[in-house]
């Protein structure tokens, strides 16, 4: 009872947990994340403004043009500058981290979903390699460093947050080379689970559970 089953459903854990630790615990490489968060505290105010994240664009990120007469596509040019502009999911990576016969999960500390559990990742930055983001990730959130296996096990997309942005989660395999998980402060605990085990943890997305499943099925 207690901390483990506040987010399983039924099964217990035997793993252990790590307690949480302060960001003033962390060295100097583990940085926050740069950059809009995609849940980022959305204050009263701003969210008294109405926004979908799948609507056609009503201003040219470029210039600041009101736009009109969106195409059936959702796609809109800008009359100033003659952009086209068109909303994309947000690619998103994560981890199924593989040691002997358990696989890493993590709760969340922060919303959406906090509580629940998901896998080791976030979202890419600008220019980075999926796979580059992905170790970086697992260093600023658990402070180890991915042996990633280079081709993705999932595609997912999904909704994220109170305004339905559309994300692509793709997920990888992935051992640890060096360290052992720290969770940092988006992280609550992290947790090594068993096949037996996974049915029963409480995941935030559902795709997370047979991405887990797959990693551990699939051995070495
Ligand atoms: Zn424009």
């Amino acid at each position: 009872m207690g901390l483990v089953s506040r987010f399983l459903r039924h099964a217990p854990l035997r793993t252990a947990l790590r307690p949480r630790r302060g960001r003033e615990d962390r060295g100097p490489t583990r940085r926050r994340r740069r950059g809009p968060r995609q849940d980022a505290g959305v204050s009263g105010t701003a969210r008294k403004v109405p926004f979908s994240p799948t609507e056609p664009f009503r201003y040219c990120p470029a210039d600041g043009t009101k736009l009109t007469d969106p195409r059936p596509s959702g796609g809109v040019t800008c009359p100033l500058c003659g952009r086209s502009w068109y909303r994309n999911p947000v690619p998103a990576v994560g981890a199924a981290i593989v040691g002997g016969d358990k696989a890493l999960v993590t709760v969340r500390a922060r919303e959406p979903h906090r509580g629940k559990v998901d896998v080791p990742g976030g979202f890419l930055e600008v220019g980075e390699h999926p796979v580059d983001g992905l170790r970086r990730e697992a260093r600023e959130e658990l402070g180890v460093e991915l042996e990633v296996d280079p081709t993705p096990v999932l595609l997912a997309p999904h909704t994220y947050g109170p305004e339905g942005v559309w994300v692509l989660a793709i997920g990888f395999r992935a051992r640890i080379l060096r360290g052992t998980p720290d969770p940092a402060d988006d992280v609550a605990e992290a947790l090594w689970i068993g096949a037996e085990e996974v049915e029963g943890v409480d995941f935030a997305w559902e795709h997370d559970r047979g991405f887990v499943r797959a990693a551990l099925a699939q051995r070495g």
